[in-house]
């Protein structure tokens, strides 16, 4: 079977031929690890999770590497640590970073291993790399593509001929255009940071250029190059990265000799209820606000796999409560099939088709109508939809909740103009008592059924 990808560098829809079958290897770019993922950041782990588990199904479970780094160098990480010294932590503020670094990996890990996303095959961390990060540095300069000033380092924006490519971008539209930075180390003001140095109270590395940290792009292709080799298959990150992320990667790492990669994917944006996401709007939400608002993970994953990753994705209200519905149906459904039945061939061709998550899941509805459970089942799963034991939460009794959720919004709105919510606590511990989950947010009310649902209970608090 073909896999067929949009390719961002040639912006064609492209048969993906793998460099080496045997080892297909991906790399995208990872979070800055300095506070917890928003609800935007899980689009692409999405997404090229289900690339991963596509190419895995085609070239076989252990001839996939797919890489994806942790950003660890960066001011918000020192802020904090910062913040948390002068209130008296314990440690230096080298260990309060790497305090801050952990933690905020370990979020990361919790957040999307709910998700189902599977963790890769490496997660390597910037600060890991830095030997590797100023060899490559060094190189630039000894091929003259780069050039140190004032305890800078600069790469020669103008010295690598293909520049903006990627993005479709001239190099003067992008001076006319741009907010780039003129600063009195630079010989050009497109050029970019490779190195800079570090004050004494910041985090700093010792290099040919004095103590200094590298820049954001640089660990990149430093840390593509030292895991997966000089030329690899698959790039991806989200289409906010194309410019100058991306364009610098690709300048650094042909400029040192590396071909770099093949096939560069980006994911569109993810907005919420029409909007863009913002903390001024208040329309800003991580995935763990979710998860603890009772959303369930793989409601998560259906809605953002509900959209192709090339459109923009909204999330709303609606899709979550459709996706829950759906899901809980098509649990119903799988679970009266056994694992290991064969995953639904118009859903793989859709996947394979750049990655048509959309179409895959529309393919999903229309086995459901046809009954084969035991195709769905091994669809479901391979989307990473469902692990090996169907979810409790899908086997609850069909029982019409409406009437009851009426009865508790009537019961919560008087409780709101009385100010006396004994009633709302009381019929909520009833509620309980009888298997019903109750989510209450300013929107309003919502029952849920869970697998202990008991209907007679139930009928007695009508
Ligand atoms: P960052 O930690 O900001 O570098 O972002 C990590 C990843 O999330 C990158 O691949 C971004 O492109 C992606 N990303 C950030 N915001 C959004 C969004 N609103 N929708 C989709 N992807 C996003
Ligand atoms: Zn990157």
């Amino acid at each position: 079977m073909t896999i067929r990808l949009y390719n961002t560098a040639t912006r064609t829809k492209e048969d993906f031929v793998p460099i080496d079958p045997d080892n297909v290897r991906m790399y995208l770019c990872g979070p800055t690890v300095y506070d917890r993922a928003h609800i935007g950041n899980a689009r692409p782990v999405l997404i090229f999770d289900v690339l991963s588990r596509l190419l895995r199904h085609v070239y076989g479970d252990t001839h996939v590497t797919y890489v994806r780094n942790f950003t660890d160098v960066d001011d918000r990480i020192n802020e904090t640590a910062l913040k948390r010294k002068e209130a008296g932590a314990r440690g230096t503020l080298e260990d309060l970073i790497r305090e801050r670094s952990d933690e905020t990996i370990n979020w990361y890990h919790a957040d999307m291993d709910a998700l189902g996303a599977l963790r890769p095959d490496m997660e390597p961390r910037a600060t890991e790399y830095i030997a590797e990060m100023i060899a490559m540095i060094d190189g630039l300069i000894g091929g003259g593509f780069a050039y140190a000033k004032e305890g800078h380092v600069l790469f020669r924006v103008r010295k690598y001929e293909d520049y903006g490519k990627l993005s479709g971008r001239s190099v003067d539209d992008m001076i006319a255009g741009a907010r780039v930075e003129v600063a009195p180390y630079k010989e050009d003001p497109m050029d970019f940071v490779l190195w800079k140095p570090s004050s004494d109270d910041l985090p700093g590395w010792e290099s040919p250029w004095g103590r200094g940290r590298p820049g954001w792009h640089i660990e990149c292709s430093a840390m593509a190059y030292e895991l997966l080799g000089a030329r690899f298959d698959i790039h991806g990150g989200g289409n906010d990265l194309t410019f100058p992320h991306h364009e610098n990667e690709i300048a650094q790492s042909r400029c040192a000799g590396h071909d770099f990669a093949n096939v560069w994917m980006h994911n569109e944006m993810l907005q919420v209820e029409g909007k863009k996401m913002s903390k001024s709007l208040g329309n800003f939400f991580t995935v763990r606000d979710l998860l603890d608002q009772g959303v369930r993970g793989e409601v998560i994953r259906f809605v953002m796999l509900s959209t192709h990753y090339r459109k923009p994705m909204d999330w709303t209200e609606k899709k979550r409560a459709e996706a829950e519905t759906t899901l809980r149906k098509w649990y119903q459904q799988a679970d009266q099939a056994e694992n290991g039945g064969t995953p639904y061939a118009p859903m793989i061709a859709a996947l394979s088709d750049d990655l048509n998550t959309h179409k895959a899941i529309q393919e999903l509805h229309q086995l459901s109508h046809a009954d084969d459970v035991s195709a769905l089942r091994a669809s479901i799963q391979f989307l990473g939809l469902m692990g090996a034991t169907t979810p409790s939460w899908a086997n609850a009794p069909a029982y019409d909740l409406r009437p009851l959720t009426e009865a508790f919004m009537n019961i919560r709105q008087a409780a709101m103009v009385s100010k006396d919510f004994g009633a709302v606590d009381a019929m909520k511990t009833n509620l309980a008592n009888a298997g019903v989950e109750v989510r209450m947010s300013k929107e309003g009310v919502e029952l849920l059924p869970t697998s202990e649902l008991d209907v007679s209970k139930l009928e007695a608090l009508l």
